[in-house]
């Protein structure tokens, strides 16, 4: 990684979770590491993760800066202890930063309290929800296997009753009826969603592939994306879709599911240790992480740490497979834990790459939009911005 590059954070602030949901990528795949770790952040790392922060900021000239509070489950460490750490970050990055945060949080645990301090630091909330209770609760499930469904609507309206911005993120059902799960959300007042890919790699989506057929994917999205096109008034935001568009009109990839980004996150565990995508996970136990902390070592300095994450951050090579699709430069190879098997690591085609194919076929029919015309938006777009480049005063 360049010294100079711009970075977000996810800081892992709890390592348990009160939900127990069966496909979990931290709990319930290859990766076991979670058990080592403290349950919650303490104050102590919480402060060393924001001086290598403030580091990075002076280091890279960033002013700029979003914290992405995760699990586990965040809400574990009480309202009081978040509201300390927002105030605190603020304080540590004060005339270096301006600080933005967002929340990931299953929602089932939201109280007056946590609504103060949510709204007082104007932190982003992200819900985790599956749909309905019949279809959410089959896997999003508390350690005694009761479903949540219930808990996290209540706190969905705790949200959406005092105003407070925040979206819905939920895993695709493959079997389950979109259009009932997307409406859902709509009638629990959300209009902000991310549809998530299951977090499956080459050797472990047999089963799902088996049961489901080979696009269980685009069944499930392009039903979603015909009632949006057609149907959602403007306030209705699907993250995928927009970027969908945006990279078939010849625009890059703002999500991590298709366009082979370089990556501009790390994550902070709740020990200090540094992590990379936090969703590689699901392909080997330790893949996520880097042999570094922020109790010794910058974050400018993990492309020594690990020449494979400075890799990632920077964007693998499309693998082979793609390199004659007609979609190489829009999917480009799809989300990366999705192109994992052992055999052959990241050198494959997403395993939702039928899936992908058909979703850009489909949006690409409605929006009126060939291959051709994105190649040849983007060469225009490539020439602008040169020409903007070129006309920016030397420093
Ligand atoms: S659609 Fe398939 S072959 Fe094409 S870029 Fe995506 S994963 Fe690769």
């Amino acid at each position: 990684m360049q010294l100079d590059s711009k970075l977000n954070h996810i800081i892992k602030i709890a390592a348990r979770c009160n939900l127990n949901c069966s496909y979990c990528y931290v709990y319930n795949q290859a990766d076991t590491s979670w058990r080592d770790r403290p349950a919650l952040m303490s104050r102590e790392t919480f402060v060393a993760t924001i001086e290598r922060i403030r580091r990075h900021c002076l280091l890279s000239s960033q002013t700029q800066v979003h914290i992405f509070f995760h699990g586990g489950e965040p809400t574990l460490v009480g309202a009081d202890r978040f509201a300390w750490m927002c105030g605190r970050a603020r304080e540590q990055l004060d005339g270096i930063a301006e600080v933005g945060f967002s929340m990931q949080t299953n929602g089932t645990r939201l109280t007056a309290a946590w609504l103060a301090a949510l709204r007082e630091f104007g932190v982003q909330v992200g819900v985790s929800l599956d749909g309905p209770k019949d279809v959410n609760d089959i896997y999003r499930v508390d350690h005694r296997g009761r479903g949540s469904h219930d808990a996290v609507a209540r706190g969905i309206t705790l949200l959406a009753e005092s105003g407070t911005p925040f979206h819905i993120l939920s895993v695709v059902q493959p079997g389950a009826d979109p259009l009932r799960v997307h409406h859902h959300y709509l009638d629990l007042g959300c209009r902000s969603i991310c549809y998530l890919l299951p977090a499956y790699t080459h050797d472990t989506v047999g089963p799902i592939r088996k049961r489901f057929g080979p696009t269980p994917c685009a069944d499930y999205l392009i039903p979603i994306f015909d009632d949006w096109w057609f149907n959602s008034s403007i306030d209705v935001s699907i993250r995928e879709f927009w970027n969908l568009s945006r990279v078939i009109m010849g625009g890059t990839s703002q999500t991590e599911i298709f366009g082979n980004r370089p990556l501009r996150f790390v994550c902070v565990e709740t020990d200090g240790s540094i992590h990379g995508l936090d969703k590689l996970r699901s392909c080997e136990d330790g893949m996520s992480a880097l042999p570094i902390s922020v109790h010794d070592t910058d974050f400018s300095e993990i492309a020594e740490a690990s020449p494979f994450y400075a890799r990632i951050m920077e964007g693998l090579p499309l693998p082979t497979g793609c390199r004659s699709c007609r979609e190489r430069d829009t999917c480009a190879g799809g989300h990366l834990p999705n192109r994992y098997s052992r055999a052959r690591g990241f050198d494959n085609p997403s395993i939702w790459c039928a899936d992908m194919l058909a979703l850009f076929d489909h949006a690409r029919f409605r929006m009126g939009v060939t291959v051709a015309d994105t190649r040849r938006r983007r060469r225009a777009l490539e020439r602008i911005r040169n020409r903007e480049l070129s006309a920016q005063p030397a420093l």
